[in-house]
């Protein structure tokens, strides 16, 4: 058996409205070449200008990952030609990146770690190149996009960790609205490095995955690696440094080139860019908020939420924020009480609500069905006003009549129905209607079959009663009727 070691690089799409050096839109999906100017087409002569607001969503990050702000920061420039980037060369961080020596913890199916981040460096995206038949076309709109690049060390092992170390600072990185994570869109990528040794000999000779745009091809592309360098170090052979591209078609990498080494770069400080030096107004500015895993730990200690919950619930902020308005709106339920009530709420058929209609839960939130409706409904059903069923219905109405749920129940008569009287009504209206059950209910000696039998006739008297009567008493007073009747 053999140890690996793991190191992502991960770049991100600051969300910035402007381009990192220059004042053109930073917008994915436009017109090419509309978001462009002398600037960011590296013009000869032009002068780059840094976006503060680039600046300060990297040091926030920076922060986020526990990294030190050094006192100065400063670009150079990282030398090669492609014809993505005109200026042949590219305007980045290598001596004195704007976040140092932190660390991220994962944590989540069955894994816990510290994964120790080397930096974080502020850069430019170059252009997109599209390959099309036998020509490429160029399309400068990405060129100048503000990139964050955070690399880790080497502290991951399997496929699975950095799977989960890429979804945990995307939630981050999405909780901090600085980046919106999009990984098929290319806001989010990582390249990921990967070497085996046998056990205590340190670091491997690394291999490199480029541009894995899923966290699920991070892991497919690290597994296939691990296994396909075990093999070459089991038949004597020795693995090449190289870089390789994952295949999605054909689930396995492929070479792609051999790797530059730094040197390589010429990289020289850039004299067109001040040295920057935040100050104290700049550092207390960086506010985080609170960060997914805390919000997870707290929602699981103060709502008594599973982790399972309180993991699907923290995955957006807005739905954090939507579960926690619905709590507090079902007074006078405790917190405790409502709370795993909203979430089954929230899991099961707002989740399905809004994949139907391909809603954003900020829609929900802003719109009919907003926290406090859901709040009052949990509360309702809890309290005994209104019947699991009924609440369905009550949302439907909301979504159709956007009024409070107390309205509906009243305009529609959809309280629960406890009284005995009523339901008793019903039981024997049914009991008249279903001889034949009745019959194979006595003769049956399968309990089995006795139980069905049961549970079908609680089903007819809630239909009878348009699925307001409250299951446990009607279960209740059937068990009565049915005794009283076999004597
Ligand atoms: P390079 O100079 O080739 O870009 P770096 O030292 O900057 O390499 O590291 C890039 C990434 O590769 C980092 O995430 C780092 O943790 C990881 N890495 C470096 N050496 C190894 C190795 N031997 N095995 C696995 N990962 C490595
Ligand atoms: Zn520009
Ligand atoms: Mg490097």
């Amino acid at each position: 058996m053999y140890q690996s070691f793991i190191g992502l690089e991960v770049h991100i799409h600051l969300l910035t409205k402007s381009k990192v050096f220059c004042s053109c839109k930073s917008s994915f999906g436009d017109e090419p070449n509309t978001n462009v100017c002398p600037v960011c087409m590296g013009y000869p002569g032009v002068l780059p200008r840094l976006s503060r607001e680039a600046l300060r969503m990297g040091c926030i990050v920076a922060r986020a990952l526990n990294c030190t702000i050094p006192k100065q920061t400063w670009f150079e420039r990282k030398q090669y030609f492609y014809p993505d980037m005109t200026k042949n060369y590219q305007i980045s961080q290598f001596a004195s990146p704007l976040g140092q020596r932190g660390y991220l913890d994962i944590e989540g199916r069955g894994i816990k770690k510290r994964v120790r981040i080397h930096e974080c460096h502020l850069e430019e995206d170059a252009g997109k190149m599209i390959h099309s038949g036998t020509v490429s076309l160029l399309d400068y709109n990405r060129a100048g996009v503000p990139l964050l690049e955070i690399v880790t060390e080497p502290d991951m092992e399997t496929g699975e960790e950095a799977e989960l170390f890429i979804q945990q600072l995307r939630r981050m990185l999405r909780y901090l609205e600085v980046c919106d994570g999009n990984m098929e869109e290319g806001s989010l990528r990582a390249d990921a490095n990967v070497s085996i040794n046998l056990p205590g000999k340190g670091l491997g000779r690394k291999v490199e995955i480029k541009n894995l745009n899923s966290s699920r091809f991070v892991k497919l592309g690290l597994t296939y690696e691990i296994a396909r360098q075990s093999a070459l170090l089991d038949a004597g052979k020795t693995v090449i440094q190289e870089t390789r591209l994952w295949n999605e078609n054909r689930d396995e990498t492929a070479p792609m080139r051999s790797k530059e080494n730094a040197h390589d770069y010429r990289y020289f400080p850039e004299p067109d860019l001040p040295i920057f030096e935040p100050d104290s107004a700049f550092l207390e500015s960086l506010t985080l908020g609170e960060l997914p895993a805390a919000r997870l730990a707290r929602f699981i200690a103060e709502y008594g939420l599973t982790y399972e919950q309180a993991d699907l619930i923290t995955e957006e902020k807005q739905c954090a924020d939507y579960f926690e308005k619905a709590v507090s709106a079902a007074h006078p339920l405790e917190k405790t009480t409502a709370a795993p009530l909203v979430a089954q709420w929230i899991l099961s058929d707002l989740k399905h609500l809004l994949a139907q209609e391909s809603l954003e839960l900020n829609q929900i939130n802003q719109g009919r069905l907003r926290a406090e409706r859901l709040g009052s409904i949990v509360a309702l059903i809890a309290q005994g006003t209104v019947s699991q069923k009924s609440a369905k219905q009550i949302i439907e109405h909301i979504r159709k009549e956007d009024r409070d749920p107390r309205a509906i129940i009243r305009d529609y008569g959809l309280e629960q129905i406890s009284d005995l009287g009523q339901i008793d009504a019903a039981i024997e209206q049914v009991i008249a209607a279903e001889q034949a059950t009745l019959a194979e209910l006595r003769r049956t000696e399968n309990d089995k079959r006795k139980r069905n039998l049961k549970a079908f006739l609680v089903g007819r008297v809630l239909a009878q009663t348009e699925g307001r009567a409250d299951p446990k008493i009607v279960t209740a007073r059937l068990n009565i009727h049915l005794t009283e009747g076999s004597e």
